[in-house]
């Protein structure tokens, strides 16, 4: 049986007579532009991202650049973000002019690492966006901490999360803006692209509202540049109808991590990252990726007590040489679906090749090399799952 890596049919045939109803209420109100459906989403957003103002936008990219432009980020200043994340992350910042300025993450939670953020703030640094990766929160109360001693801005990019928590505050309700993607592969997916920009400083909202229709307040006299990044009101309304099953499509997916944890965990080889070695906390060396005694084929990704994981992605670490393309070659050729997220980190990519490094970053690197995510979409079955496990049962059955 074929396991693919996502299965986006799998969720949407059980809705496509809802699908196809909303499409129908849409084509006959001839309402293609923002209106009630778009209104309607925002509101529905508002428990999961913990906002007081939620601002559908054209993806999640764009909701990125529309709260750099917003915070008014621009040439001349740095902005903080981790070396390992989708590279939309440090585009944007890019895009606005102004200097994305790459730091480590920790190898346990994949997250930005607040010590070496610290280190990397200089008298331009006007903003940080860590990134809620895979669907676990970074450690929030650091990173404020942080850029409240700094004046700093920040922006979450949490793309990756919507839903998440840590001691249940939501994922974007910590920094300034908080910035969601419903790209058809994230945990919500639209039939397109489609993003959320959330907020609760009533006066970044108005400001970002106006800059999502060309900083024009009102119409046709333009107080900023701003651009096109309005929600289509036809993904509003697939959206809605997806929107009420999500809770049941987070817990499917919390159960399969749980599923492969429990399966995967007691095999010989395999350790399960243990969150006590968290790079977040008091900055301790990375035992796993350091010390020569703990040397595990796989190292299984965890989930911090405080936090509410919505496993995006159940990635792995491949420790040794090579070995992360030989697990993903053994799973390609028994027809299981599996992906790098991410094969570069952001100092790695040829068009920052020209930008000053400002440190190295082992960990980044490190995880490059060794990452290796696994299906566990909420479709997924059981049987298929069983696969995935015997699979990877085969692989460390073979010493490296
Ligand atoms: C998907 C993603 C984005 C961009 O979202 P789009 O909707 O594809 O533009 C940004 N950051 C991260 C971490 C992502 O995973």
């Amino acid at each position: 049986m074929p396991v693919p890596l996502l299965d986006v049919n799998a969720q949407n045939d059980p809705l496509a007579a809802a699908l196809e109803a909303a499409f129908q209420r849409v084509l006959r109100s001839g309402q293609f532009i923002m209106g009630p459906e778009v209104a309607a989403f925002e509101a529905d957003c508002a428990p999961l991202t913990g906002c007081t103002h939620n601002l559908g936008v054209s993806s999640g990219t764009d909701a990125i650049l529309l709260a750099l432009m917003a915070l008014g980020i621009g040439p001349g200043d740095e902005v903080i973000v981790p070396a390992f994340t989708f590279f939309a992350t440090a585009g944007c910042v890019s895009r606005v002019g102004a200097t994305p300025v790459f730091a480590d993450v920790c190898p346990i939670c994949f997250n930005l690492d607040p010590a070496h953020a610290a280190s990397l703030i200089t008298p331009r640094t006007k903003a940080m966006i860590p990134v809620h990766l895979f669907g676990q929160m970074a450690d929030m109360d650091a990173l404020m901490a942080l850029a409240k001693s700094h004046g700093l801005y920040v922006i979450e990019d949490a793309a990756q999360a919507f839903g998440a928590s840590s001691r249940g505050r939501p994922a974007g309700s910590f920094g300034h803006f908080g910035c969601y993607s419903f790209f058809p592969s994230k945990n919500l997916g639209a039939l397109g692209d489609a993003g959320l920009l959330a907020t609760s400083d009533p006066a970044l909202a108005e400001r970002a509202r106006m800059l999502r229709v060309h900083g024009m307040e009102p119409k046709y006299c333009h107080q900023g540049v701003g651009g096109n990044f309005r929600l289509d009101t036809l993904q509003a309304a697939f959206l809605r109808v997806k929107l009420p099953h999500y809770p049941s499509y987070t817990a499917a997916r919390q159960a399969n991590a749980e599923n492969y944890r429990v399966a995967l965990s007691p095999l010989p080889g395999l350790v399960q990252a243990d969150a006590r070695d968290c790079q977040c906390l008091p900055r301790q060396a990375a035992r796993l990726s350091q010390s020569p005694a703990a040397s595990p084929r796989l190292i299984l990704p965890v989930a911090y007590p405080q936090n509410e994981h919505i496993w995006n992605q159940y990635t792995l670490r491949v420790p040794g040489p090579g070995q992360r393309d030989a697990l993903k070659a053994h799973l390609l050729g028994q027809g299981i679906g599996c992906e790098i997220y991410y094969p570069l980190s952001l100092d790695q990519q040829p068009c920052y090749q020209n930008l000053p490094q400002r440190s190295d970053l082992p960990v980044a690197h490190l995880l490059a090399q060794e990452v290796l995510s696994l299906p566990v979409y909420p479709e997924l079955s059981r049987p298929q799952q069983d696969e995935v496990i015997a699979a990877v049962q085969r692989f460390v059955a073979v010493p490296a």
